[in-house]
């Protein structure tokens, strides 16, 4: 099928009336960015809805670009034809020609006059329309419940648009739309689905990865770096932090209380992040938690570590399957990077039985114990070095656009 145009449909965000314009303008950039790759491509915007002209581009291949775009609920093919009763039967019957139903393929035509100054009412066109797509096909029969086919018509004043398919797209909030956060990128399955998953939801996040020289390598700080670069071709420009955990770590595996040492690094981690998100203005903090996936995030644990914060700590994968994260890190490309087997810091000084309900005034206790604990998470936050992905091409991308749409 050739098609002239895709028509893209937004989520329940659009509803929002104070917000709509900042939305759409970050809807705007963010199709914009993707449809670089289609030189021919047009945006259009039309009645407060989005178009992309093909321009000869095959649609499948840029549906499969624009459906992965966060807001963008689904997406339908559209041919265009001039606004006349001649034309759109003209149209419809070459549209059906292309199709080529099959015996016992049931349609129907829904019509909608969008310009009043058309000569005929929607409900007559449906049968202007009808009539002779049953007459050229024996094929087909009508059905106004539940048709194979509803061919969609919408008369404009200066073009009408024929369309029946529809592809879902992924959903969500329009990038960056819902405010800032820190997430905890280890190197493993579920952060980069955690990420992923609140990016979705409209969250800017920036990235948070803790590393320990020299028990981890450099290969798995790379990895975690190309994982980093996988979101941000979702998210556009990101920064991700690589804090230097190595003293923090260590000053817990003195004190013989080997059980409480992945408790004791998960506060740390939260302590760090929550000094990162107050210099970065970001107002929580995501982890890539699931509910009883390892001893580290049982209800108990989950309970004695989130205190060390007072930011809000979202867990987007917290009742999720493992098979269920699995399915997504691999959709969203980052299993394959996920499952290269470099050593992540959590992994290492792990106890054979870490505590799953450990106690709050205990572990308090422990940390008061350690007498510079408070200057170590200084110092790694001081030596935290910053790095930006996913950079150049994109600022190129919203500096061209920014001429056209802001
Ligand atoms: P993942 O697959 O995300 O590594 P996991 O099942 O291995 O998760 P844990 O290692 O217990 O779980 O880590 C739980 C969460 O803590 C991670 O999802 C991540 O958000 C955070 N985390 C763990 N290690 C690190 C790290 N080195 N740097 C940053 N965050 C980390
Ligand atoms: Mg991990």
């Amino acid at each position: 099928m050739k098609y002239d145009m895709l028509l893209l449909r937004f989520g329940e965000f659009i509803l929002k009336g104070k917000n709509r314009r900042r939305f759409e303008k970050s809807m705007k950039r963010h199709v914009m960015s993707k449809l670089i790759a289609y030189p021919e491509a047009t945006l259009v915007e039309e009645y407060g809805r989005m178009y992309v002209g093909l321009g000869g581009h095959d649609h499948l291949a840029v549906i499969e670009d624009l459906r992965k775009i966060f807001g963008i609920v689904s997406i339908s093919p559209v041919k265009v034809t001039a606004s006349s009763l001649d034309e759109i039967v003209e149209a419809s019957l070459d549209f059906m020609e292309e199709l080529n139903p099959v015996e016992g393929t049931t349609f129907k035509v829904k019509a909608r006059r969008v310009w009043k100054g058309f000569e005929h009412s929607s409900h007559e066109m449906n049968h202007l329309v009808g009539s002779p797509l049953l007459r050229r096909f024996q094929a087909l029969k009508v059905d106004v419940r539940k048709p194979n086919i509803e061919l969609k018509i919408e008369i404009r004043e200066d073009q009408t648009y024929l369309f029946f398919e529809s592809f879902t797209a992924v959903g969500g909030f329009p990038r960056g739309s819902n405010g800032k956060a820190m997430m905890l990128l280890s190197g493993g399955i579920d952060s980069p689905v955690a990420a992923w998953s609140s990016m979705k939801r409209g969250l800017e996040l920036e990235l948070v990865h803790f590393f320990s020289f020299p028990f981890t390598s450099q290969k798995a700080k790379d990895k975690v770096i190309d994982l980093a670069r996988v979101l941000a071709g979702y998210s556009g420009e990101i920064k991700l932090h690589l804090v230097p955990f190595t003293e923090v770590q260590t000053s817990f595996t003195q004190i013989g209380q080997d059980k409480l040492i992945i408790t004791l690094m998960r506060r740390s981690m939260l302590r760090i992040a929550t000094m990162l998100a107050e210099r970065e203005g970001a107002l929580a903090i995501v982890s890539g938690d699931s509910l009883g996936q390892v001893a580290s995030q049982t209800l108990g644990s989950m309970n004695v570590i989130g205190r060390a914060t007072d930011l809000p700590l979202l867990r987007p994968l917290v009742m999720m399957d493992k098979s269920e994260i699995v399915k997504i890190a691999e959709e969203i490309g980052t299993y394959e990077l996920s499952i290269l087997p470099y050593e992540d810091c959590c992994t290492l000084f792990v106890p054979k039985s870490p505590a799953t309900n450990p106690n709050l005034r205990i572990v308090e206790k422990i940390e008061a114990s350690i007498t510079d604990l408070s200057s170590l998470i200084e110092n790694a936050v001081a030596n935290t070095e910053t790095i930006t992905l996913g950079g150049s091409e994109q600022t190129q991308e919203s500096s061209a656009i920014e001429e056209d749409w802001l």
